[in-house]
């Protein structure tokens, strides 16, 4: 149990995991045992290690939670944070092994955790600490490219990834496959180009299919398209940003709001959230960003007016406490567990819709996914095929060109339109196809359960539903 600013006690993250899957599984026919087997935790590992920094040895604990091997290897996220803790891992690494069946990519779900502050250090120390967090996971195969795969989390991102690729080439000097042991590498260094963007670009591809759906949009009380949907985003980093960037320039919304550590920022004909980012950058915080309205209490925004809310930060912060007051009709769960299980209920209660964490972030894993699969072939995706797609292409413009002119009917294509359709594939074209694919077919997959099923209210439990009867097929398969 954690007890929230208001003082009010509610389930830790880990439990509150746990009674989603309960909702689920009490609409499902699945035998006591398996459940159980699905519901637990395979295994955590604890390591306590010491790096000698700035004269003295620190000591710093992370974990290693391993939630399902039904697929293997298991996958993602190492997490950088002061508040890491084995709580934290485990309901993470369950969550990632209903987000992997959800979106389809073969993996069984894991998390790692180091407690530590990635601020307090300059970049030599963290390399330092990295490798040798990296160091204790590989030489027990919890990081592997065929058994154990992490991705980045808070805290990290394509630096920490190409250190850790780097350590296991070192640890492990004849493996062909040394690259596909973690994604999110940056490209230059066996990286896939996408990956940094993919979650938040997956927060996008989930809404416009959200909206392609307008019995969906009338269930959360609004209609017409994304268009012009005012926007609130908690957490400018790199899930937030790229939701937050993508929708305001590419898909005509406003962001109206953003909530960060150090407060808010509010200006409803919309933030640049670019010029935020750059300004967070340079100041270390929101506050004084020109033009805008600043708040000291950055929470406070999760609850402004607003059509869609994305809380793009942490877990946790729509609890019991201010879910009364959340007014957004529409909140899509960019961060893991940003809902608690109790704000859940009172927003259900109350017609708010949520469109659940397991499926809103899992861009980041599918795209980690192609990056996998993009080490083990050793070939840039599109090397092979783009120049083959434009000479078919020029065949067809110049084939319709000469019928134009032998015939005198004076056609001609317009120079954009053949720019665009003589250009083949590259890799960042197929990622986001891919990915745009993976998001449309899982919330179909979910909204065919939701509404297909009486007794399934709402998309978390659909999207459990469908994630639990994928794990429970491998287990049944296995003959477990
Ligand atoms: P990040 O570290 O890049 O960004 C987090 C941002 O939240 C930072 O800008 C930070 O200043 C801000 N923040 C921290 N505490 C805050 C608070 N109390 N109020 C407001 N803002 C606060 O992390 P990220 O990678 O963008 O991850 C964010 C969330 O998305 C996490 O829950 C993570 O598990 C989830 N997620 C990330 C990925 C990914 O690919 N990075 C994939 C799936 C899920």
């Amino acid at each position: 149990m954690t007890t929230g600013i208001t003082g009010e006690t509610e389930p830790g993250f880990r439990a509150s995991v746990d009674l989603m899957f309960n909702r689920a599984v009490r609409l499902m026919d699945l035998s006591p045992g398996l459940e159980q087997k699905i519901r637990v935790c395979n295994s955590t590992y604890t390591v306590r290690f010491g790096v000698r920094l700035r004269g003295k040895i620190e000591t710093f604990t992370g974990y290693r939670s391993v939630h399902s091997e039904h697929m293997e290897p298991v996958k993602v996220g190492i997490r950088f944070s002061l508040d890491v803790s084995q709580d934290e891992v485990e309901a993470l690494a369950a969550l990632m092994t209903y987000k992997c069946a959800l979106v389809e990519t073969p993996f069984g779900g894991s998390k790692g955790g180091l407690c530590v502050d990635p601020r307090a250090w300059d970049e030599h120390e963290m390399e330092q600490i990295t490798r040798r967090f990296a160091y204790e996971l590989i030489k027990r195969d919890l990081i592997h490219p065929a058994q154990n795969v992490p991705a980045p989390d808070m805290g990290t991102g394509e630096r920490e990834m190409a250190w850790i690729a780097d350590q296991y080439a070192r640890m492990n000097t004849t493996d062909i496959n040394a690259k596909a042991c973690v994604t999110g590498k940056p490209p230059h260094a066996g990286g896939i180009r996408g990956r940094v963007e993919a979650t938040g670009r997956g927060v996008q591809f989930a809404l416009r299919e959200f909206f392609r759906h307008p019995v969906d949009v009338a269930r959360a009380g609004l209609s017409g398209g994304l268009g012009g949907k005012r926007v609130v985003v908690q957490g400018l980093g790199n899930v937030g940003w790229h939701a937050g960037r993508f929708l305001s320039q590419e898909d005509g919304c406003k962001v109206i709001a953003i909530a960060e550590r150090d407060g808010g920022l509010v200006d409803d004909s919309g933030l640049n959230v670019d010029e935020v980012r750059d300004w967070i950058a340079q100041h270390g915080g929101v506050k004084g960003f020109p033009g805008a309205t600043y708040v000291e209490d950055g929470a406070s925004l999760l609850e402004a007016e607003c059509d869609i809310l994305i809380p793009a930060a942490l877990e946790g912060v729509i609890h019991r406490g201010n879910a009364e007051r959340i007014r957004a009709p529409l909140i899509i769960e960019a961060a893991n567990g940003p809902v608690t299980f109790g704000a859940d209920e009172i927003l259900r209660k109350r017609g708010r819709l949520i469109i659940p964490d397991m499926y809103a972030n899992a861009g980041g894993v599918t795209v980690s996914y192609f990056e996998w699969v993009k080490n083990l072939s050793h070939i840039r995706f599109g090397r092979m095929q783009r120049r083959a797609e434009e000479g078919r292409s020029r065949l067809l413009v110049e084939e319709l060109e000469r019928l134009s002119a032998d015939r005198g009917l004076g056609w001609s294509l317009a120079e954009d339109f053949k720019e665009k359709f003589l250009q083949g594939s590259d890799e960042l074209a197929l990622v986001r196809s891919g990915l745009d694919d993976t998001m449309r077919t899982a919330y179909q997959s979910m909204r065919e359960v939701w509404h297909g099923r009486e007794d399934v209210e709402d998309l978390r439990t659909a999207a459990y539903i469908v994630a639990i009867e994928r794990v429970a097929k491998t287990y049944r398969s296995k003959g477990i």
